[in-house]
């Protein structure tokens, strides 16, 4: 059975950039990841601040469009901050989590796609992860499989997984767009219900348009 220093379950960008820093210090590093391909499921807005590209040495070419102002509106209401300078970024997701993968491998993690982590097992100082095809031992496991928290829950690391909150977006054509550096915000219980509304400019002449709420965990 292989043996790695660490075994990241999940290549989000969580788990793609912790591989990616790990295996640039050294470790030996195994990365497994449910979906086929890298990037997908390609489902957030990706909107952040300026620092993540610098902290996290991001190449210009994950960033969609930059954004210098947000605008917060309701029913009746709307209020917006113009920063005048470029605050953020929004992110092409899928480029994102394909450059840290990408990254990862080139800092020698070995990476294995369409690849479930299934559970874990202790043997002395050793965890032993399955997965679909096979197992390997590690001295540390990292669970960076999001919400699934795949194999996290299936110790005794998570007692009350609390609340979740949902969401959907769709990646509109949107040349009619006008404010092409704002993020837009709606709030209120007409427009999104425990939630709220968003309107991103991804790149030109589109917008990632989404909502979210809060929901129970375990709730249909
Ligand atoms: C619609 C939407 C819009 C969002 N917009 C923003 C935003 O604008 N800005 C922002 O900062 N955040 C946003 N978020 C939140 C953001 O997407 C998450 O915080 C982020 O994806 C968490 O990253 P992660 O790497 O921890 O987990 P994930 O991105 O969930 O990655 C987990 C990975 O683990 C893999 N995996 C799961 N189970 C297993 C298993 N058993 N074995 C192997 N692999 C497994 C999955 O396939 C996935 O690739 C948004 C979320 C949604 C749903």
């Amino acid at each position: 059975m292989d043996q790695y220093d660490v075994i990241v379950v999940g290549a989000g960008p969580a788990g793609g950039q912790c591989a990616r820093a790990l295996s640039l210090m050294g470790r030996s590093v195994l990365l497994l990841e449910r979906s086929k391909v890298i990037g997908e499921p390609n489902f957030s807005s990706g909107g952040t601040v300026k620092e993540t590209i610098k902290d996290f040495d991001l190449p210009r070419s994950v960033v969609q469009s930059d954004w210098s102002s947000i605008s917060v509106s309701s029913k009746d209401d709307m209020a917006e901050i113009d920063y005048g300078k470029v605050m953020g970024h929004v992110l092409d997701y899928k480029l994102l989590k394909q450059f840290l993968a990408k990254e990862a491998k080139g800092n020698g993690t070995e990476l294995l796609v369409g690849t479930t982590a299934t559970g874990i097992k202790r043997e002395g100082k050793t965890s032993v992860v399955r997965f679909t095809g096979g197992e390997a031992r590690a001295k540390v496991v990292i669970d960076a499989s999001g919400s699934a928290s795949a194999i996290a829950a299936k110790t005794r690391l998570i007692e009350n997984r609390g609340e979740f909150a949902m969401g959907f977006e769709y990646l509109l054509r949107t040349p009619e767009l006008k404010k092409r550096n704002t993020l837009q915000f709606y709030l209120g219980e007409s427009m999104a219900p425990r939630g709220y509304l968003w309107v991103f400019p991804a790149f030109e002449g589109t917008a990632k348009v989404g909502t979210c709420w809060l929901g129970k965990s375990g709730a249909k």
